[in-house]
């Protein structure tokens, strides 16, 4: 596995490694990404194969122009390019018609390809210079916390991938928000991200949550809209068991518990006089968001089996990283 930096030079040779059908993995906003030509179908198969991803769960492509998306999408609703202006380059993904050059592998058999211009400057870089729109799903292996550093990404795929550019620290820290459209003016969110409801509803008349983000029941298959909203997410290999209380309640529920080599993931500001072992996530919802993968593997690095953590409230960022810790704890919640 070539290790290339940012540099001009690297990215040439990233590039020529795209071109070739190779897989590469690349920084964005979000988090890393496992990228290949997502019109050449032996390279997408490539993606598939290094994370052992179930073949029906649809990758997102990522494009650096709207030109692009009209190249390979078609039907785009007026509030398609609306959204576009407000929040590209930017976290939000969105569900649109696929055109036949997006071979049938990329969208797991799907009609519909989910669409996304990145806000990273070499993400950015790498897609205007192939010229092709890249797919690429977060650079794990398939069920486990996705990646923001480098690092993590070797972790993961070392021996498995043609390359990885390190571009430091991701910003957002979760996956994009993915949108779908329904009737006029009308958006359903099928999977919480940076872009909160919120300011979706500034642009978009009627935002819908689906059922399955804002329920902490496990979906139900047949329910299910998004196909990768079935599959186990963001597991560490540690026990995960989301504590919603406050942080006296919280203190009670893990000093009743018996666990060996357990540890609690608080907030920063709850660490005073806190009694037993513990990690933190950041204080307000986008550092939560930010650092939350990371605390996962740290966990998992220092041996942790068992790993309590503090829900962070439904509102905001902190609905995405409920969502991604609800399926980190394989549904398993403690409240009073
Ligand atoms: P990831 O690539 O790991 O960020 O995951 C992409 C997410 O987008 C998964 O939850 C997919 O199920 C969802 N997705 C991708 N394409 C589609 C599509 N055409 N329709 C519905 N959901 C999609
Ligand atoms: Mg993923």
């Amino acid at each position: 596995m070539n290790f290339l930096s940012g540099s001009d030079s690297d990215l040439e040779i990233a590039v020529s490694l795209l071109m070739c059908g190779e897989v590469v993995a690349l920084p964005t906003e979000t988090v890393y990404g496992l990228a290949a030509d997502a019109t050449n179908e032996t390279a997408v198969s490539k993606i598939f194969e290094a994370k052992g991803r179930p073949a029906d769960n649809p990758l997102i492509i990522h494009i650096s122009d709207l030109e692009m998306m009209k190249k390979y999408t078609e039907d785009i609703p007026s509030v398609a390019y609306r959204l576009a202006e407000n929040f590209w380059p930017g976290p939000l993904t969105m569900i649109l018609p696929k055109k036949n050059n997006i071979p049938s592998i990329v969208t797991g058999g799907l009609d519909t390809v989910a669409v996304r211009m990145p806000d990273n400057e070499i993400m950015k870089k790498v897609i205007s210079m192939t010229g092709k729109p890249l797919a690429a799903p977060s650079a794990n292996l398939s069920g486990s916390p996705s990646p923001t550093t480098a690092r993590h990404v070797i972790d993961d795929m070392n021996g498995k991938i043609s390359a990885v550019v390190d571009g430091g620290e991701c910003r957002v820290g979760l996956e994009s928000t993915v949108i779908t459209f329904e009737g006029y003016d009308s958006v359903r969110i099928l999977r919480p991200g940076f872009i909160t409801p919120e300011q979706l509803r500034k642009v978009v008349d009627d935002v819908i949550i689906d059922k399955n983000i804002s329920s902490d029941e496990v979906p139900e298959v047949n329910e299910v809209r998004s196909p990768g909203m079935k599959y186990t997410h963001y597991s560490p290999r540690a026990r995960v068991v989301l504590v919603r209380e406050g942080i006296e309640m919280f203190k009670k529920y893990v000093s009743e518990q018996t666990e060996q080599d357990s540890c609690s993931l608080i907030f920063d500001y709850d660490t005073e006089n806190f009694p037993f072992k513990y990690m933190t996530y950041g204080s307000t919802p986008e550092e939560q968001a930010q650092q939350l993968f990371a605390k996962l593997r740290e966990a998992d690095r220092l041996g942790i089996k068992t790993l309590y953590v503090r829900a962070p409230r439904k509102e905001g960022v902190g609905l995405a990283v409920y969502n991604r810790l609800i399926r980190a704890a394989g549904y398993e919640v403690v409240e009073s």
